[in-house]
């Protein structure tokens, strides 16, 4: 009896350190494949990098078209006597006069026409309906794409001008306050007028250089 018993923990000893071996074995290519998968998944990241690198050194961008002639900025006359005749209307001193420190802005979209002016609407408004800097929200420029934006058909069309009184300030013309309202109404077709320059571009695409620089 005892040297059966002997043998049987022998036995089961023996079956004890093969399964050890095994385990050990086991967990050994289970290592080696966890790092097999993780240098596979570190690949794909690589992977990823590579291919979205090119993407953002790729960034579209256009060429604007900027025109400071007498002849392209005379050809809105029109539009500017209409501003003149809203600041009347508004009570505004007259465009780059003394006491004048604002804008007044038109927008054209299809057969919509829009008016604006500093403070025209609450900066709160402009903001939930546009993603736009907290200073365009607040001019003249922010207040004729929210109107825009939120009357019913109001945006008809992809081709819109605006036409300001005065050089934007960094906010909505450097820093692409108008472009990025226009790019939200899906207008692909967008011109500024300003009293000293024509600039022209899609704002989908980041126009280069800079056409307010
Ligand atoms: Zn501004």
């Amino acid at each position: 009896m005892r040297l059966l018993k002997t043998i049987r923990i022998a036995i089961t000893n023996c079956v004890l350190v093969l399964f050890g071996i095994a385990a050990g074995e086991a967990g050994e290519t289970e290592g080696r494949e966890g790092k097999g998968a993780g240098e596979k998944a570190s690949n794909a990241a690589g992977n990823k990098n590579e291919k979205s690198a090119p993407k953002t050194s790729k960034k579209e961008t256009a060429k604007p078209e900027i025109n400071v002639t007498d002849e392209a900025i005379n050809a809105y006359e029109k539009d500017f006597q209409d501003l003149a005749d809203y600041r009347k209307r508004k009570k505004m001193p007259e465009a780059g006069s003394e006491n004048d420190d604002s804008t007044a802005a038109k927008l054209i979209i299809g057969d919509n026409e829009y008016y604006g002016k500093n403070a025209g609407q609450t900066k709160a408004d402009v903001i939930e309906e546009l993603i736009v800097n907290p200073q365009t929200a607040t001019h003249a420029e922010g207040d004729v794409f929210y109107q825009a934006k939120t009357k019913k058909d109001g945006v008809n069309s992809t081709k819109a001008t605006i036409i300001l009184d005065r050089y934007p300030c960094k906010s909505c013309g450097i820093n692409g306050g108008i472009r990025g309202m226009a790019k939200q109404l899906g207008i692909t077709d967008l011109t500024i007028v300003t009293p000293s320059r024509v600039v022209k571009f899609n704002p989908q695409i980041k126009p280069k250089p800079n056409p307010f620089m």
